[in-house]
């Protein structure tokens, strides 16, 4: 059974809960390492037509607090990680290493949810006016941009590894099972290795209009044959979500040869059996 949940949101971004409320609805799910993972801030040339920035900049050294709170009262009960989801816009590379050093985080997922300014997981719409080719042009750019992330070394998690195909998923597919993808499949995951990172499995994709995990079983099946590990995340954005779909989560990792996962702990990598 997985009992470790490394990617939870709260409302100092776009959740519904506080960390309290999140951290509860965790333990009542049997999850016993818990690892805090909010939104980070982002250069101001990279938002979304409607942004959390505002809040989450407001809120951030309460989130903080919160979260190293809980950390100290509940220790003897279960493990509460410091984390972050830290944003990868590529070209503020400067701005990502500053705000990674104002805090001690356990540990920092990288988050890719722009391609150049652009925020591709927000709208459908964006999506259903581009042609087939440029879309599978933007797969190959996300590709390129996770393997580029991995190379800072500033990451210790690759996020929803294949989020890229939220709005596009018959398309995706696809273009997964054939050589150009595998490609840049090894290219990111090659990266990811070298820097000593995990991939993520996480049922947000469940409750998107995917309706798939991520990342794909391609992808996963690659990053097993590399021995690359794997945490395991609800990217849950209210208590309902906590720990979401997990039963199928470790079924599908099973499926490709997992029988650990990995969290971190001041930026050191932990494994436990799943
Ligand atoms: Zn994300
Ligand atoms: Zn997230």
């Amino acid at each position: 059974m997985i009992k470790t949940d490394t990617h939870l949101h709260t409302l100092h971004s776009h959740g519904k809960a506080t960390v309290e409320a999140m951290f509860h609805a965790a333990r009542a799910k049997g999850i016993d390492i818990i690892g805090f993972s909010e939104h980070s801030p982002r250069p101001e040339t990279h938002s979304y037509p409607s942004d959390y920035q505002p809040r989450l900049i407001e809120g951030f050294p309460t989130y903080v607090a919160d979260v190293k709170r809980l950390r100290d009262e509940f220790k003897n009960e279960a493990t509460v990680l410091f984390g972050l989801e830290m944003d990868w816009v590529e070209g503020n590379e400067t701005f990502i290493a500053d705000t990674l050093k104002a805090h001690d985080f356990d540990y920092v997922i990288g988050g890719i949810h722009f391609i150049d300014t652009w925020g591709f997981d927000y709208r459908k719409e964006d999506w259903q006016v581009l042609s087939e080719s440029r879309q599978v042009e933007l797969y190959q750019q996300f590709y390129a941009t996770m393997a580029n992330m991995a190379r800072t070394g500033l990451f210790n998690i690759v996020a929803h590894p294949d989020i890229i195909k939220i709005f596009s998923v018959d398309l995706f597919r696809e273009w997964a099972a054939g050589d150009e993808a595998k490609a840049a499949f090894r290219t990111a995951l090659t990266a990811i290795h070298d820097a000593g990172m995990a991939i993520e499995i996480s049922s947000a994709g469940l409750r998107k209009p995917c309706k798939e995990i991520y990342p794909c079983p391609q992808f996963i099946a690659l990053a097993s044959e590399m021995g690359i590990p794997v945490s395991f995340g609800s990217d849950a954005h209210s208590e309902a979500s906590v720990g979401y779909a997990f039963d199928q989560l470790e079924q599908y990792a099973r499926k490709f040869g997992y029988t650990d996962s990995v969290y971190f702990v001041k930026r050191r990598m932990h494994s436990r059996k799943f």
